[in-house]
C-alpha cells in the first residue's frame, strides 16, 4: 500500500510559483511569492455560488466566528471589525451564517441576483424564545 505522499499528484492549481517545490516558497517572505495564473489571486473562482451571504452591520458583535469558520477566508475585515464578504472568492456555502451567534443572524443567505440594500431591508426581527 501507498502512503500518502507516494501518489502521483492529480490536478493540483499551487497558489505560488514554485510551490510544487514545497518547502521552499513557504521560505519566502509574502510580497517575494508570485502567484500563479490559475490561483484563485488571479481567476474569480465565485461563478458558481446561487446564494450570497449577505452582512448586516447594525446587528453584528464583530465576535469573528464567521471569519474564522469561512472556508475560503471570504470574510473580510477592518480596523478590528467585520466589514463585508469578498464576492470574488466566497463561494456561498453558508457556514458563516450558521456560526452566526446573534438573534437574528448578522449574516442571511439571500439569491445572489438580490441587491445588498434590498436584502437589508427584509431583514428579519428578533426571535423570541
Ligand atoms: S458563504 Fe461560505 S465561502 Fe462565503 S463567506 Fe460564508 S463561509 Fe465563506
Ligand atoms: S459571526 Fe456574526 S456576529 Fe460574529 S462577526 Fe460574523 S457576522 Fe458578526
Amino acid at each position: 500500500m501507498k502512503g500518502w505522499n507516494e501518489f502521483e499528484i492529480g490536478s493540483v492549481l499551487f497558489a505560488f510559483e514554485g510551490s510544487e517545490d514545497g518547502i521552499k516558497v513557504q521560505e519566502k517572505l509574502p510580497e517575494n511569492r508570485a502567484y500563479t495564473e490559475n490561483s484563485s489571486k488571479k481567476r474569480s473562482v465565485a461563478h458558481w455560488r446561487v446564494q450570497k451571504p449577505v452582512h448586516n452591520n447594525n446587528i453584528c458583535i464583530n465576535c469573528f466566528n464567521c471569519w474564522v469558520y469561512c472556508p475560503d477566508g471570504a470574510i473580510l475585515a477592518r480596523d478590528e471589525k467585520l466589514s463585508g464578504v469578498d464576492y470574488v472568492h466566497c463561494k456561498g456555502c453558508g457556514v458563516c451564517v450558521e456560526v452566526c451567534p446573534t438573534n437574528p443572524k448578522s449574516l442571511l443567505m439571500f439569491d445572489e441576483n438580490e441587491e445588498n440594500t434590498e436584502a437589508l431591508a427584509k431583514w428579519p426581527q428578533k426571535e423570541s424564545k
